[in-house]
Formats: C-alpha cells, sequence, structure tokens
C-alpha cells in the first residue's frame, strides 16, 4: 500500500491534537505483562498453498541462546536468517506461538513494494535512498528463493498505485516526472494507456513501479524452516511466549519451558502489545481479504486485467489487489468495514470468516466496482489478518533495554512484505555494530508519536471512522 500522503487532512489533525491531549491526561492503565495470548487461526490463500506443512514441536524444556527470536513471520524468520548466516557459532532460537507464517505474513494482499509509509523527508537524497533500500529488499527476496530452490509463487512485473480522482492523478503524474529526474524509474501511465493493461472502472491514471510484484509470503516463510535448521536455528512452534524478564540475560517463559537469552528480538509486530512492549506506539488494525478461484489466462483477460502483479488506490479506505501466478484475484479493503479496531488492542478478529459477511460483502463490492466484470468470479478463501500500524505510519526497528538487548522491527503498516524481510539484515547490521546503511533511516532507531490508551484510543478509532467515513490509510 503507498505511502501515507504527508498532508493530513483537517478532521485527521484535529483527531491527533485530541489523542495526544487525552495521552497527557489519562492515567496509564494497560498491563506490562501479557493477557490471554489472542492469535486466530489462518484462513488464507497463502497457507492453503503449503498444504503439507505441519508445526514443529513445542519447547519443553529450559535451554539457553545468544539469540532469542519472538514470532515467526517475514521479520522473525528473516533476522533467524541473516544473523544465523553472519553467526554461525551462536545459538540462535525462534519461538513461535503458532505456526511459522500463522500472523500478517501469511495473511497478506501480496504486494512486495517500494517505499516505506510515513516518510515525510522528500529530499533527493532521502528519496532515492528509501527507494534503493526497497528495490534492493526485493532483489534480495528473489535471490533468496533462487540461492534455496525455495518452492515460493511470485511475480515481479510491477504494481499500481492507481488514482480515482483526475487532480490526484495530475499530481501523481507531476511527482513520477519529479521521480524520474532523480532516476527512479517509475512511470505513469493514462487512463488509455490503463485501459488496455489493466482496465478498472473509475480510474484516472496510475503510477508504474516496474520491478515490484506479488509473493505468497507463507512459503516463503515456511520455505525456509528446513534452511533455518539447516544454519543450526532451534524453531519450536506451539509455544508462546507469556512473559519477558529483562535483564543481562532475559528470561523468556512459555507454557512448557523457558529460554535465557542474551538478546532477544521482538518480530511479534501487531501482536506485540500484548507482550507489554510498544502498547503505545502501535494499534492492531484487522484488515479483510478474499480470493478468488484462478482465472485461465483468457478470464483474467476479459476481466480486463492482462498486465502487472497488483494495484492499491489512492482512497483513504485503501484497497489493494494482486494477481497471483495461478490466477487467483487477491483483494482486501476499500471500506470502513473492511478495517477494524478491536477494544483493548485484540489481535484476534472475533468468529469465522462467515461471521464477518457484511464487510466481506463489501470489499467484495469494492472489487466489483473496479472490475465489473468480476461479478460472477467464485470467492475460494476469504481471511482477516493484523496490521500493526504506527501513528505516523513509519515502521521502528532498533534496540532498547537497560542491557540495550531487547531488539524490534515492528509497525510496517502497508509495507511489510518487503521491509519485515529486510528486518533481518538491519537487526544484524545493528547487533554487530555494522550499520552504516541504516543510520539516518525515518525507521532506524528512532522515536515514535504515543497512541493514547484505552478507552480513549478506541473511542479515538470510532469518532475518527464514524465521523469523517474514512479508515486511518495503512
Ligand atoms: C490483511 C493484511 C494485508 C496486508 N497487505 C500487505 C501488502 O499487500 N503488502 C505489504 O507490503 N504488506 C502488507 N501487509 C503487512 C505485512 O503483511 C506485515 O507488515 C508483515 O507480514 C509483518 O511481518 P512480521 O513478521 O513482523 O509479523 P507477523 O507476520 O504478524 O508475525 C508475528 C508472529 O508473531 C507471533 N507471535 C505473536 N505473539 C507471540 C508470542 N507471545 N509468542 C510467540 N509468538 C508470537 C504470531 O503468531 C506471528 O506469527 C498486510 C497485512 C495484513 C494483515
Amino acid at each position: 500500500m503507498p505511502a501515507l500522503s504527508p498532508t493530513r487532512p483537517l478532521t485527521e489533525k484535529l483527531l491527533l491534537g485530541a489523542t495526544r491531549l487525552a495521552l497527557l491526561t489519562a492515567p496509564l492503565t494497560e498491563r506490562a505483562f501479557p493477557e490471554r495470548l489472542e492469535i486466530d487461526d489462518n484462513h488464507s490463500l497463502w497457507t492453503s498453498q503449503t498444504p503439507d506443512y505441519r508445526p514443529g514441536p513445542p519447547l519443553r524444556e529450559s535451554i539457553t541462546a545468544d539469540l532469542a527470536i519472538i514470532g515467526g513471520g517475514f521479520t522473525g524468520v528473516s533476522t533467524a536468517y541473516h544473523f544465523s548466516r553472519r553467526y554461525p557459532e551462536k545459538r540462535v532460537v525462534l519461538l513461535e506461538a503458532k505456526t511459522l507464517a500463522n500472523g500478517a505474513s501469511g495473511r497478506n494482499g501480496g504486494m512486495m513494494l517500494n517505499w516505506v509509509s510515513g516518510v515525510t523527508d522528500h529530499s533527493p537524497e532521502m528519496t532515492r535512498r528509501i527507494y534503493e533500500i526497497t528495490r534492493a529488499g526485493i532483489q534480495m527476496i528473489r535471490e533468496l528463493i533462487e540461492r534455496h530452490n525455495l518452492q515460493v509463487s511470485y511475480r515481479c512485473d510491477g504494481t499500481l498505485t492507481v488514482y480515482t480522482d483526475a487532480r490526484r492523478a495530475e499530481a501523481a503524474h507531476a511527482e513520477v516526472e519529479y521521480h524520474q529526474s532523480i532516476g527512479i524509474p517509475e512511470r505513469f501511465l493514462d487512463s488509455a494507456a490503463l485501459r488496455a493493461t489493466l482496465a478498472l472502472e473509475g480510474v484516472h491514471g496510475a503510477v508504474l513501479d516496474p520491478d515490484t510484484g506479488q509473493i505468497n509470503g507463507a512459503q516463503l516463510v515456511r520455505g525456509l524452516r528446513p534452511v533455518l535448521i539447516e544454519q543450526g536455528v532451534a524453531i519450536f512452534e506451539q509455544t508462546p511466549v507469556l512473559k519477558i524478564r529483562e535483564g543481562a540475560t532475559i528470561v523468556l517463559t512459555t507454557p512448557e519451558g523457558e529460554v535465557r537469552a542474551k538478546a532477544v528480538v521482538l518480530a511479534t509486530n501487531g501482536y506485540t502489545g500484548k507482550l507489554g512492549y510498544f502498547h503505545d506506539a502501535l494499534f492492531p488494525l484487522h484488515s479483510h481479504v478474499f480470493a478468488t478461484a484462478p482465472l485461465t489466462p483468457e478470464q483474467q483477460a476479459a476481466l480486463g486485467w492482462r498486465r502487472f502483479a497488483a494495484f492499491s488506490d489512492d482512497l483513504d479506505r485503501i484497497a489493494y489487489s494482486s494477481l497471483t501466478s495461478e490466477g487467483h484475484i487477491v483483494f482486501g479493503g476499500g471500506s470502513n468495514q473492511s478495517y477494524a479496531y478491536l477494544f483493548r488492542n485484540r489481535t484476534a478478529y472475533p468468529g469465522s470468516p462467515a461471521s464477518a459477511e457484511k464487510s466481506f460483502r463489501r470489499v467484495e463490492a469494492t472489487m466489483h466496482g473496479y472490475l465489473p466484470g468480476s461479478t460472477q468470479v467464485p470467492i475460494t478463501h476469504r481471511w482477516t489478518g493484523t496490521l500493526g500500524i504506527t501513528l505516523n505510519r513509519t515502521p521502528l526497528m532498533g534496540v532498547r533495554g537497560d542491557h540495550r538487548n531487547m531488539f524490534y522491527a515492528i509497525g510496517y503498516c502497508g509495507h511489510g512484505v518487503t521491509l519485515a524481510n529486510i528486518a533481518g539484515q538491519v537487526l544484524t547490521d545493528l547487533y554487530s555494530g555494522d550499520d552504516e546503511r541504516w543510520r539516518g533511516l525515518p525507521f532506524y532507531q528512532q522515536g515514535y508519536v504515543p497512541i493514547p490508551p484505552e478507552p480513549f484510543r478506541w473511542l479515538g478509532y470510532q469518532a475518527f471512522t464514524r465521523l469523517t467515513g474514512k479508515s486511518p490509510r495503512v
């Protein structure tokens, strides 16, 4: 999903002001220790394409580690991968509450994008730097797949940001020209060019980012399990961390075991608040997604989707969609009902996809609006996933704690497919002190805009979405 526009509407500014005021006046009531762990099962198309995957055994003893990673999504697995290659002699443990890729990494819209959300420094240097870092991230993912011969379905034939308003399309065109002038290979497609490639109803133009694409994240994360084990990483699935005691040695308590580690990585993104960390930095936003039955190339062309891996739109209730190599259309967002924040940072969406019928119908209606021929296309999968959203949409990567041994990489908003895979390099470099290439980046070792505690947070979300008719753009 594209970066947030730097100009915020007045309503959002007012809400930000009100929530900051609430933060100053409200008592801090949030608990520092995890409540009941709430992680629902993953019903996505992506995990259905890893049918033979079985979770590994839980931790049932007390062990020690040089580095313990909490969370088995892109962040956790990429950290385990890069760290264990850099330090083959160190003991690395990865603890995952359920199965690898059960979280957002196995539930997303599949778009592998450039850019970092929330960046407000638009100088040529920073713009180019951010683009190059994310472009190298996508390249790194592709090399990883090739190097280890992973069975991962992906394509890199470009993604679009589409504009539903003529003036916004014009502004986007001007921005593309600026980007081209500083060496960024984006292209602007006017409505005629778009009609011939990806014919979307009500769209005035689009920005094409050529080397970006679409990927099955569950296949990537799960495919890396044997590689990590080969590199000496001990992986324990079905092992939720229930408690963290910080110190020079950090003690992680799990239901049947314990890890004593010299350093820990919080790779829990939208679930991090439940561990007692960053609950004032992140709020878990649920997004609804569905996938269609696979379409033949002829059916795709008849719908108007002839080229490109994915698109997202320019609306506050952002809609996003990708087309897999097997021909499934994956579609998410697009209405207020299709985004939800649940009271007290709840990370599991209640009920089943069937019980969220109304929300899914709204998402489906959005797809039918863009691709009118899609009304007859059968839907085969519906799921929800938890995004980790920061108030200014910028991710957070760094290290904290009295002993500088609690590492974290969280809050990617809608850009985590690329960024959370880069996170493993960032944290490994930070650990080693060889972090020149990340210094000065807006997501690296920076502070964050605090989000007020409950009930102000929930009330703020409700007031904002109901009064403005918008969802926070992710
Ligand atoms: C619906 C949806 C659509 C999205 N679409 C896109 C997109 O198209 N493009 C894009 O770039 N980004 C997208 N994103 C964002 C992207 O998927 C995430 O930013 C990224 O996957 C985060 O990876 P992660 O490893 O940090 O977190 P996760 O994948 O969420 O992994 C965290 C893991 O931690 C585990 N965990 C939690 N608590 C504990 C505990 N106490 N103990 C042990 N384990 C624990 C969880 O089970 C989970 O497996 C989307 C996200 C969602 C939800």
